[in-house]
């Protein structure tokens, strides 16, 4: 579980835990990640706190060694680390571009490279992406092109790897949230999370939990026959 030590990935890890998997808890954050551990192991799961930089093809590729090391086998993947940038195409430098790019879309690739192999040997595994209602809908929320063209790129990626996958048993599915209540919306100013609840038919922000909820139901088998499907998770914003 990538991104983990707070927001959408703690509940999500938590929900997890709460559900019976043991859970490694990823973040470039350790302190809050082993916070989040240790909140996982009350409910009486294992669980570890790495640092890990997703970016990082060196300490993606460790950290997978360590966890398959220590448990032997990963069910799911969680890529859920992700940053916002926001702004104009013209005020985007080439330093947030790429820096975008690195964590959102090659965090994503890199962490599925690295565990894509257990999981086909396993002949089993479930990786959840999380994507974002702007790389469906080019933006427009939360967020600039480059966020969007990020998110968009984890959304082909993810039905790319649906057909890998797929014969090995492996499912690879995404969830798309839209103004979800973390500190990635707290720069947003009054007026502005306004706007967008109003455009969001069930007119409020959404919560950790409801993305959690819809990371568990993909991770079960409650889903065994969906592969490469981006679930909205979003009050109704995306209607198609
Ligand atoms: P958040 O900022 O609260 O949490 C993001 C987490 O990712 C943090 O714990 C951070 O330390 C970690 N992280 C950042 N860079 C990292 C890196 N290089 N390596 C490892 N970990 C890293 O944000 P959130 O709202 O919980 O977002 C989680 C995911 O959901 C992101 O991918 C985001 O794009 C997506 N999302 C969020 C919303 C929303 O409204 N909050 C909407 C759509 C999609």
């Amino acid at each position: 579980m990538t991104g983990a030590s707070r927001g959408i990935g703690r509940a999500i890890a938590l929900k997890m835990a709460e559900q019976g998997a043991d859970v490694v808890i990823c973040d470039i954050d350790l302190e809050n990640a082993k916070a989040v551990a240790r909140e996982a192991e009350t409910v009486g799961r294992q669980s570890e706190a790495v640092r890990a930089d997703v970016s990082s093809e060196r300490e993606v590729d460790e950290m997978v060694g360590r966890v398959l090391g220590r448990f032997g086998r990963i069910d799911i993947l969680v890529n859920n680390a992700g940053v916002v940038s926001t702004g104009p195409v013209n005020e985007i430098t080439m330093e947030v571009w790429q820096r975008t790019l690195a964590i959102n879309l090659t965090g994503v690739f890199l962490c599925t490279r690295a565990i894509f192999p257990a999981m086909k040997k396993q002949g089993d595994g479930r990786i959840i992406n999380i994507a974002s209602a702007a790389g469906k809908r080019g933006g427009g929320m939360h967020g600039s092109s480059c966020y969007a063209a990020t998110k968009g790129g984890v959304i082909a990626f993810t039905k790319a790897i649906a057909r890998e996958g797929g014969p090995h048993g492996v499912r690879v599915n995404a969830i798309a949230p839209a103004l979800i209540e973390t500190e990635m919306i707290a720069s947003l100013t009054p007026e502005r999370r306004e706007k967008l609840v109003e455009s969001i038919p069930l007119r409020r922000v959404g919560k950790v939990e409801e993305v959690a909820a819809a990371a568990c139901f993909l991770a079960s088998d409650a889903s065994s026959f969906m592969t490469g499907e981006i679930m909205d998770v979003d009050g109704g914003l995306i209607m198609d």
